[in-house]
């Protein structure tokens, strides 16, 4: 088979793991004359390269997708009836580097379907990395998916070559685990992130900043992430937000990244027959941010009795519905922690409002200068020119006034 027929199987392959990402990525240059690539430019982008010949950022790939395990949701499974690829190492190594050249790609996520045995293919996975690294000099940036039954000084290798190492959590409830993927073990899957998490604060600690820039141990600086997939069990909105957190909280987490189930062919009776709507894992993003950046804990996030978020409307906005006890808020006086909570204003925008507010007082007039979703947030703040009337702010109607038109259906003709 050739390297092209591979790349076609092999890129398509991989394109349902979401969890690479190049944020957090340290700075590296090129410009000393040795070696190729800089993350620099990367920052904060997430791509891979698709077959069909469209420019992305990461070659995002897999070493092979046949596979010993079979995970009932995965379309690489033993037992599905896809065509089957293998690159070899220096297959991989030329790839990522004949497409960093020609300028299609800032580097490498590299995936696997486990061959032989966890340690045999990791070791192939991490060749892929050094031969990247110490024989070409390449640095771009890497991110390899780890596989947590491997030898713990495979994934040591690992972390020295990668930015960003991941292991799937693959679903958030183990018994879910143990019906949908019965070879995955869930405690070594959660061992290694706690290694991981080791590494990583030993690395942290032991690097020290000189006036040449960073020295020291270093492992996968961009730290670790991990997938969950939504909708190929029974779990609510309200275990997936609890179990991200406890995944942020106990391992330190970079990202938890949401993939939608989507229908495999052939698949089990087990799987739903339909993928969940997609905004639901919007949705899921969103209550990750407001974990993440504006100070909720994951138990207010959710309050439906079904444990589910709602699909109308955004999290925050669902939440400050819920606790309009809490407002309207004085822009011009709330503490920060409590802005951040306003339906309609971002973080970024929040901190333009208290820079702005040291000097002259917010008005209705400014709330576009400050990248404030206007009419979301006026029903929640008061302003020296405005203040909610109370029917508003208590009235059933308020609710009704941000959900989505409802439309008759077409009929076709
Ligand atoms: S281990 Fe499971 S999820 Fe990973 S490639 Fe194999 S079958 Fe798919």
């Amino acid at each position: 088979m050739d390297v092209q027929r591979k790349l076609a199987i092999l890129a398509d392959a991989a394109k349902y793991d979401a969890s690479c990402a190049s944020s957090g990525s340290e700075k590296k240059d090129s410009r000393d004359g040795k070696g190729i690539g800089s993350t620099d430019a990367g920052m904060g982008i997430c791509h891979s390269y698709a077959p069909d010949g469209r420019c992305i950022s990461l070659l995002k790939i897999l070493l092979t997708n046949a596979c010993n395990y079979d995970c009932l949701y995965c379309v690489n499974r033993a037992s599905s009836n896809v065509p089957r690829a293998r690159f070899t190492v220096d297959e991989v190594v030329t790839l990522t580097l004949d497409f960093y050249r020609r300028n299609y790609i800032e580097g490498l996520f590299l995936s696997s379907g486990i061959i032989k045995s966890a340690d045999y293919t990791m070791e192939q996975v991490v060749a892929v990395a050094r031969k990247l690294r110490e024989e070409h000099h390449f640095k771009g940036y890497i991110h390899l998916k780890t596989i947590p039954e491997a030898d713990e000084a495979l994934i040591t290798a690992a972390g020295q070559y990668a930015d960003r190492l991941s292991i799937n959590i693959e679903v958030p409830e183990e018994a879910s685990m143990a019906r949908l993927a019965p070879e995955k073990d869930v405690r070594a899957i959660r061992r290694t992130m706690g290694r991981l998490r080791l590494k990583l604060d030993e690395a942290r600690e032991g690097r020290k900043v000189t006036p040449r820039g960073n020295v020291g141990p270093r492992f996968a600086p961009a730290g670790q992430s991990t997938q969950m997939i939504i909708g190929a069990d029974a779990a609510t909105d309200r275990t997936i937000i609890s179990t991200s957190a406890n995944l942020y909280g106990s391992y330190k987490l970079k990202r938890v990244y949401y993939s939608a189930f989507s229908p495999i062919p052939d698949a089990s009776r087990a799987l739903p027959l339909r993928a969940p709507p997609l905004i639901r894992e919007h949705r899921l993003y969103q209550a990750d941010w407001l974990m993440r950046f504006y100070g909720f804990a994951s138990d207010e996030i959710v309050s439906a009795e079904d444990g589910m978020l709602s699909l109308d409307m955004d999290p925050k906005l669902a939440w400050a519905l819920r606790n309009r006890e809490r407002f309207p808020l004085d822009v011009n006086r709330a503490s920060r922690e409590d802005l951040l909570r306003v339906p309609g204003f971002g973080a970024k925008a929040v901190d333009r409002i208290i820079a702005t507010r040291r000097i002259s007082s917010i008005r209705v007039g400014d709330l576009a200068r400050l990248h404030i979703i206007r009419n979301k947030a006026l029903p929640f703040i008061v302003l020296p020119d405005h203040r909610p009337a109370t029917h508003l702010l208590d009235g059933a109607h308020l609710a009704a006034r941000f959900k989505p038109k409802a439309m008759q259906l077409g009929f076709g003709f």
